[in-house]
């Protein structure tokens, strides 16, 4: 009797135990603020639109017009587009500022990025080893951490006055 009291004890204490441990965990997560929890697609998606901002509004002039670098229409910025010259899949370059440049959607999208035309204006703005040099960083494996990327919003949303 006494043994199976004493049982019972230590059971009910380790489920109080355990219960405890719980109610502190989850008083735990409760104190995190949530956008430490936010899934890399997120926040790669949030990224994307920041640098594409900074990528127009900081290619445009005064008037806020910027031209499209493949074909020279020029548009107000928000009409344009942010075309890679490197493709997006790849991320070392994804948010390198001399991979991506204004297009219209003409080009970037029903021309397909026009890539003859691109590595002509890249050539012209950068010299001729920058083709060289961004095709060689498309097979360098880069993986970019969410805290990375938070950190590139941030500063991407201070430039484009997004803060
Ligand atoms: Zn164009």
């Amino acid at each position: 009797m006494k043994r199976r009291k004493k049982l019972l004890t230590k059971s009910l204490w380790r489920r109080k135990k355990n219960l405890t441990s719980v109610v502190k965990v989850a008083g735990k997560k409760s104190k995190k603020p949530k956008k430490k929890t936010r899934k890399p697609s997120v926040v790669k998606r949030e990224l994307d639109k920041v640098f594409s901002i900074y990528i127009r509004q900081s290619a445009a002039d005064p008037q806020g017009y910027a031209s499209c670098v493949t074909c020279g229409k020029s548009l107000p910025w928000q009409q344009q587009q942010s075309g890679h010259f490197v493709p997006r899949s790849h991320l070392s370059t994804r948010w390198d500022p001399r991979n991506v440049h204004v297009q219209c959607v003409g080009c970037n999208i029903f021309g397909g990025g026009r890539y003859p035309e691109y590595a002509l204006f890249l050539t012209r703005k950068y010299g001729p080893e920058i083709l060289e040099e961004l095709t060689k960083a498309k097979h360098t494996v880069t993986k970019i951490s969410v805290q990375e990327m938070e950190q590139s919003i941030l500063f991407y949303k201070a430039l484009t006055g997004e803060l």
